[in-house]
């Protein structure tokens, strides 16, 4: 036998994490990505994602409290700024049960009305007519610097990371998985698969269904004119909702609107962004924002990897460990995902 005791498929934050953990519980990990640390092909690419505890119900909300403790660690760990508060709103009927989850975990959250919200933050332009809660410990997480930092924290505790390295097939036996990638065959006790949109084709060729839809999203970016780290907001208003972040590459607003995007069967298949999708988070920009510029600076895509109720396939069938955590609001629990994927694992071993 190898020695190893884990391979991991797929450095995207769910993999990342995962190995990170099993690196701590002092198991010998081989990650492998099949293209750059960072890419942008999948799901966990970019400079930022909305980091927030407001959920409509409270396991969200525990996990997101659990998990800024984590990314706080991680941060003390590899010195790297992980997590930037800014504050968030979400804004529509529904925020009453976000603040019953957040006031059932102890969370601050305030219902203030839109004249109170646009005095403190005169760039957003907010409804009269809908209720606002403001939530002061949102903001966001610094995608790439956190995918890289669970894979630098991992890797300075022993584990290997191979990139550019793509797993063609798992063979599962008695006592031990056979990895194949790139002409070589790597043996250990337990794979994870942590594959992102490409997890289904690669788990359904070892017979196991995973029920996912991929979707490819668009979001655009905006200029604000710099120098404002802009709150987060959702807008639960708009059908499905628009969500706004600050952007630090851009120093502007990321824009995004959640589950637009077109189904797509296969994810290596390069497609632009949606003109229909920028065309209405202009629109919204120019509404909920009226000291940004409307016109988008540029737009890329990214993909979903979508459960029928938006939460995460995080099990384990013998030898193989699932780790599907995404449903376009997974990357904040990126820690705690992690951990119960590794725990899975350390099952196994
Ligand atoms: C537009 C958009 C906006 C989002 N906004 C937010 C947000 O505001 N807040 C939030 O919390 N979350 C957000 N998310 C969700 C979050 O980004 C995802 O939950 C998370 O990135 C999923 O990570 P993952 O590791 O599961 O998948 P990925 O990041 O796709 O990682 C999977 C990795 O596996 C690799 N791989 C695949 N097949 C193989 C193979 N055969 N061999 C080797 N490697 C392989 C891929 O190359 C990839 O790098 C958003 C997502 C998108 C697309």
């Amino acid at each position: 036998m190898s020695g190893r005791d884990v391979v991991v498929v797929g450095a995207g934050i769910g993999g990342a994490a995962t190995a990170y953990w099993l690196t701590r519980a002092g198991r010998k990990v081989t990650l492998l990505e099949r293209y750059d640390l960072g890419h942008d092909k999948g799901s966990s690419h970019g400079a930022s994602r909305i980091f927030r505890f407001s959920y409509d119900e409270t396991h969200w909300v525990a996990d997101a409290m659990e998990s800024l403790v984590l990314w706080r660690e991680l941060e003390e760990e590899t010195g790297a700024t992980l997590i930037t508060t800014t504050g968030g709103f979400d804004i529509g009927p529904n925020v009453e049960a976000h603040r019953r989850s957040l006031d059932e975990c102890d969370a601050v959250s305030e219902l203030i009305d839109a004249a109170e919200a646009h005095r403190r933050f005169p760039l957003i332009g907010f409804p009269e007519d809908q209720p606002i809660l403001f939530q002061p410990d949102a903001g966001i997480s610094h995608a790439d610097r956190c995918v890289k930092a669970f894979v630098d924290a991992a890797v300075a505790r022993g584990a290997e990371f191979r990139p550019n390295t793509r797993v063609e097939g798992i063979e599962v036996g008695d006592d031990h998985v056979t990895v194949r990638a790139m002409g070589e065959e790597l043996t250990a006790e337990c794979v994870v698969v942590s594959a992102g949109a490409w997890g289904k084709s690669l788990l359904g060729e070892i017979g196991l269904e995973l029920p996912v839809t991929v979707t490819r999203e668009t979001v655009a970016y905006f200029s604000t004119g710099g120098g404002v780290e802009v709150p987060s907001v959702v807008d639960w208003t708009g059908d499905p909702p628009f969500f706004s972040l600050w952007d630090p590459a851009t120093d502007g607003l990321k824009t995004g609107w959640h589950h637009a995007g077109a189904v797509i069967d296969d994810p290596d298949v390069p497609e632009h962004p949606e003109e229909r999708i920028i065309s209405g988070l202009s629109r919204w920009v120019a509404e909920r924002f009226p000291g940004a510029d409307p016109q988008a600076v540029t737009a890329e895509t990214c993909l979903y990897t979508t459960t029928a109720d938006e939460r995460f396939v995080i099990e384990r069938h013998g030898r193989v460990v699932v780790g599907s955590a995404c449903s376009g609001h997974g990357f904040k629990f990126g820690p705690v995902s992690g951990r119960r994927i590794a725990d899975l694992a350390l099952e196994v071993l």
